[in-house]
């Protein structure tokens, strides 16, 4: 059967990440894959028809290569987009997303109390600080939130943050049993019924603000998304990772299928 892949893609650039946040879907292992293997598989991607690159890891803003590979997107007339919890961004990387007209999706989920424990570190100032340098410099970015069991007030608190700072864009996600939050479910997942009422608060909230905010309801659990991890698999991610779906392996650029294999075992 022909490969047929969707016209955008979720792109693992490494497994390495400054923050432990208590759902994360992609837990850190320490494996940051080279320049070169990511430019390679990108182009890959583009020869079976994808057209668009969301970078994630991990924590994207991490990786040196980072500029290099939006500009590799950017130049073969192609769209990038980057989701990063914002505690890090360099010079380099804020201009490289100016240049090459990238969206920014960043990562927040609540005060600073609520943010702090939720990402296992100190980064609500720092987050919130590269949101309004990214916004002053002109750079097309949205939030998005995780909302757990027990703290859905963020929704409300997070509108008022995106009307406050200019964010246009706000989306949420509901806790997903994924990763890191496979452990903790008990504590995290949100009931049939707290799941509905927080669809309905999002909907009526979505109606009233009109236009000023464009509030999204992200539902992985029923709409399936495509994964390139830092093996180069393809993965078909579901709800839970019993029900991911491996569509196909990226072959390794000729000639590098040993340092891709000693990869993997630091993977392991
Ligand atoms: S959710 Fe993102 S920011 Fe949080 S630990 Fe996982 S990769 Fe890092």
């Amino acid at each position: 059967m022909p490969l047929k892949l969707p016209d955008r893609i979720c792109f693992r650039v490494s497994r390495c990440c400054n923050a432990r946040c208590v759902f994360c879907l992609a837990p850190a292992t320490g494996v940051m894959v080279d320049g070169d293997t990511l430019a390679h598989r990108i182009d890959w991607l583009l020869s079976h028809g994808v057209r668009g690159f969301d970078f994630c890891g991990g924590e994207p803003a991490l990786h040196p290569e980072l500029p290099r590979l939006l500009a590799h997107v950017h130049g073969r007339r192609k769209k990038a987009a980057l989701t990063t919890n914002g505690i890090e961004m360099s010079d380099t990387l804020v201009s490289a997303l100016l240049t090459t007209k990238t969206r920014v999706k960043v990562s927040l989920h609540g005060d600073r109390t609520h943010h702090n424990a939720m990402v296992g570190c100190e980064a609500f100032d720092r987050t919130t600080a590269t949101i309004r340098d990214l916004l002053r410099s002109g750079i097309a970015t949205s939030v998005q939130t995780t909302v757990v069991s027990g703290k859905t007030w963020v929704v409300d608190w997070l509108i008022d943050f995106c009307l406050t700072t200019g964010i246009r864009r706000l989306s949420i996600l509901p806790f997903l049993p994924r990763g890191t939050g496979r452990t903790r479910q008990e504590h995290f997942a949100l009931s049939t019924a707290q799941r509905g009422a927080l669809h309905n608060h999002v909907t009526a909230r979505r109606r009233a603000l009109n236009g000023r905010l464009d509030l999204r309801w992200l539902n992985l659990s029923v709409q399936p998304i495509h994964v390139v991890e830092v093996d180069g698999s393809i993965i078909l991610e579901g709800p839970t990772e019993a029900r991911d779906r491996v569509i196909c392996r990226i072959p390794a650029p000729a000639g590098t299928e040993q340092l891709m294999a000693a990869r993997e075992n630091d993977w392991s």
